[in-house]
């Protein structure tokens, strides 16, 4: 059946602006490192990807090496695009980024002009497109000048390849040095993507946003239910098509009992003002303004739905951000 976007998609999805961008992005964005790779059925990643769309969900993350295999989250994310999503492409930002291991030899992973440019050629190749609206540099390569990276980002949108640059796992120190660079070139610096949620605030430490609003650049954070933990998925176990049970990033051994302690608590919090726990993760993780929107990954079209639900309530009591520091810190 021809996929048909929804009359209504605009209608309840809350944007925020990039920075001092123009560009506004949906509260929660949808990312493809996992589940969208050749292992799972394209008509389930048609779904979640069209139900996306249908609630407002105009951002799309993906990644040189999302999968498995590497490669394949882009060529699966290309043919439902070709497929069906090709009318709506000036309605949608998609992203892709490089950095990590994707071909052997010593241009295959980190920095270098010579890398990024070859793999972003890739990538717009698998996905089937003629530019991507944010090019990624995946994470800071220490030997390779900051200059050369940053270059290549500028090249990526002056050659029309790219509209927008972004970096994701930089520092502080390193992101505001980014940011000059790209400043000085005229290209600037969109987005941040840091992981960040309630069970890792690294950010905080680092005074990340505090950075990025100096140099108007806005954030976007990724695993913002902690690939899963800040869910209900794990109360009762480990199901068999877990992230977990299925060889994912994420290893039982998160699960010890402290952690799953704090998880249930925080779960009865969530409880106590109506919400999933996995609602309850995001709107903690938006209560910053600054905080331009948050990656969620789904396995499911319900997960999907429950995470968009969360923008329904995204008031935070003081009480209530007391009572979740309270578990994050028994
Ligand atoms: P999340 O923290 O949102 O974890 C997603 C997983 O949590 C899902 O696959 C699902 O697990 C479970 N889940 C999601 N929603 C619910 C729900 N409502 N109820 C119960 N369980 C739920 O994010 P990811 O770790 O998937 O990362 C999101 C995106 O961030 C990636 O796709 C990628 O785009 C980006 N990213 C970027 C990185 C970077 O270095 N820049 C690194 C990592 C991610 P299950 O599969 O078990 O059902």
């Amino acid at each position: 059946m021809t996929y048909l976007a929804a009359d209504d998609r605009y209608d309840s999805m809350t944007y925020r602006r990039a920075g001092r961008s123009g560009v506004r992005l949906p509260a929660v964005s949808l990312g493809l490192w996992h589940n969208f790779g050749h292992g799972r059925p394209l008509d389930t990643q048609a779904d979640i990807l069209h139900r996306a769309f249908d609630l407002g969900v105009t951002h799309f993350d993906l990644a040189n090496n999302y999968g498995p295999p590497p490669g394949s989250a882009e060529e699966n994310f290309g043919r439902i695009m070709a497929r069906d999503l090709k009318p709506y492409r000036d309605e949608m930002i998609i992203s892709t980024k490089a950095g990590y291991l994707m071909w052997p030899g010593p241009y295959g992973e980190w920095g270098s002009r010579k890398y990024l440019i070859s793999s972003l050629d890739q990538s717009l190749k698998r996905m089937g497109l003629d530019y991507v609206d944010v090019f990624y540099h995946h994470r800071p390569d220490p030997d390779t000048p900051l200059e050369e990276t940053m270059a290549a980002l500028d090249h990526a949108v002056r050659s029309g390849r790219a509209q927008y640059v972004a970096i994701s796992n930089y520092t502080s120190e390193q992101t505001a040095a980014a940011a000059k660079i790209l400043a000085d070139l005229g290209t600037p610096l969109l987005l941040h993507q840091p992981s960040y949620s309630m069970l890792n605030r690294w950010i905080e430490r680092d005074n990340l946003l505090d950075t990025l609003e100096e140099v108007g650049a806005g954030c976007i954070a990724f695993s913002p239910l902690q690939q899963g933990l800040l869910t209900d998925r794990y109360l009762g176990g480990v199901p068999a098509d877990s992230r977990i049970a299925t060889g994912g990033f994420l290893k039982e051994s998160a699960l010890d009992d402290q952690t799953m302690a704090v998880v249930r608590e925080l779960n009865e919090i969530a409880r106590g003002r109506g919400q999933t726990l996995a609602q309850l993760a995001l709107v903690w993780a938006l209560r910053d303004e600054r905080m331009t929107s948050l990656i969620i990954g789904a396995s499911s079209v319900k997960q999907l739905e429950d995470n968009v639900g969360a923008l329904d309530n995204l008031a935070l009591s003081n009480d209530e951000l007391d009572a979740i520091d309270g578990a994050l810190t028994n």
